[in-house]
């Protein structure tokens, strides 16, 4: 690990998938660079652990969306991390007796009319709450809007319909064994960093750029910011000059919230590996759960929006009380013995997150260009929401650096 220059070309803030991806990108260049990382790890929210001694747990990012586009793939081959191709258990692999098959293909159907609705809207540029692409009085619009949950970290009345219809989905979906975040980890494991290194002052009045942190100052000739957004529009760094647009760019993209929980599962056998489980409910609180993730003996719950905040809230402990509640309640009292919850994510708390990934508000669909846009030649900006097709991905994130990257390049002199 690098200690914290008094003066570097490049600054990166944040050692995320963005910041990695940026600094990766100019490794080769003749720039000196530093990560500024505000926590003592890298990846940001990818970040896998070790819940037992044999189950791993991604408590952020775990899985490689649209893998045949997806940047992250070409890396994990390069570095010899396993990649299971599987298909999710999102949409086929249900658990039959608690959501019927028939009854399950009625709710695909439901959703992909929306999908369509949505899309017609947004080819005729119409923008607003995608909740008014829902039927009204359709009986499934509560489990749709409990995908947008998990899907974009909101309900659907706080989701820009242009900006979700933007997302580019190829519909293929890969897993990396060892972890997602551990991908990132080794991925970023050359790259010059300072860890626990938390930047709060950005100050651009100056000829060479002053960047105060918890551990100095230091000055840059360039900056590629990467930080999540709700710490730009809570001004947990500040800017001087100050910086408007962006910090109503970013407040026009909030992080949603998913959190994630994982509990051991005794015997094992007696539920289907990488099965899918979610009771045909008609609300939009509730849980989706993985049933033994790569076989192991685990099942992992994922919550989204206003729930997954209710929970937080609630404290440590409540997102597996939740999960042990419903598993229960959709596989019988017996589960409850069988259960034991191992760990659980509350990315909101997390005070270098504050929330799980970004979605537009209504109307704000064009923020993503607007917080992207490099400022003066010397500010860059990167980070998932900047993405204009892949935000909310660790994927979208890195091309997002790798972006920002280029755009301090192409200012170089050519030889
Ligand atoms: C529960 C959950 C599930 C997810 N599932 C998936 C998935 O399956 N697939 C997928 O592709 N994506 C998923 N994501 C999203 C994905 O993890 C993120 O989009 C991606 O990791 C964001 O990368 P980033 O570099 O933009 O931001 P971050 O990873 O947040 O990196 C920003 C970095 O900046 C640091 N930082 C913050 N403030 C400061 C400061 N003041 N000074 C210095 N450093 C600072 C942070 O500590 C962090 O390391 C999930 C996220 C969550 C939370």
């Amino acid at each position: 690990m690098s200690s914290l220059p008094s003066e570097v070309d490049v600054a990166i803030v944040g050692a995320g998938a963005a910041g990695l991806g940026a600094a990766r990108a100019l490794a080769n260049s003749s720039l000196s660079l530093i990560v500024l990382e505000a926590r003592d790890r890298v990846g940001g929210r990818g970040h896998t652990i070790m819940a037992s001694p044999d189950i791993t747990f991604d408590v952020g990012c775990g899985w490689l969306h649209s893998a045949d586009k997806n940047s992250f793939v070409p890396v994990a081959e390069a570095l010899n991390f396993e990649i299971d191709k599987n298909r999710p258990p999102w949409r086929e692999r249900g658990f039959d007796s608690v959501f019927p098959p028939e009854q399950r293909r009625e709710f695909m159907r439901a959703l992909d009319a929306f999908h369509e609705r949505a899309e017609q809207a947004a080819k005729g540029g119409r923008d607003g709450p995608a909740s008014a692409c829902l039927e009204p009085g359709n009986r499934w619009n509560p489990m749709i809007d409990a995908i947008s949950t998990y899907v974009n970290g909101s309900e659907l009345d706080r989701v820009s319909i242009l900006d979700m219809e933007a997302y580019e989905d190829t519909g293929l979906n890969w897993r990396v064994r060892q972890g997602y975040g551990a991908l990132m980890a080794a991925y970023g494991a050359l790259c010059p960093l300072a860890l626990s290194t938390e930047v709060t002052l950005i100050d651009h009045s100056t000829s060479r750029i002053r960047i105060e942190t918890s551990k100095g100052t230091l000055s840059a000739r360039y900056v590629i910011v990467t930080v999540p957004t709700n710490l730009i529009a809570d001004e947990a760094i500040r800017f001087h000059p100050p910086l408007p647009a962006k910090v109503d760019a970013a407040r026009g993209l909030p992080l949603g919230l998913a959190d994630k929980v994982t509990l051991a599962l005794d015997r094992p056998e007696d539920l289907p590996m990488d099965g899918n489980l979610r009771g045909a409910t008609m609300r939009t609180a509730m849980g989706a759960y993985h049933l033994r993730p790569f076989g192991q003996a685990c099942i992992e719950g994922f919550f989204g929006g206003r729930f997954a905040r209710e929970l937080e809230d609630a404290g440590q402990g409540a997102l597996a009380a939740q999960a042990i509640d419903e598993i229960a309640a959709l596989l019988g009292s017996d589960y409850r013995r069988s259960l034991r919850p191992l760990a659980e994510s509350r990315w909101a708390r997390d005070p270098f997150a504050r929330g799980s990934y970004s979605h537009a508000l209504p109307l704000h669909a064009g923020a993503r260009a607007v917080l992207a846009a490099p400022l003066d030649g010397r500010l860059f900006f990167a980070g998932e929401a900047t993405s204009p097709n892949f935000f909310t991905t660790a994927h979208g994130a890195k091309d997002s650096g790798e972006r920002a990257a280029r755009e301090v390049m192409a200012l170089l002199p050519t030889r």
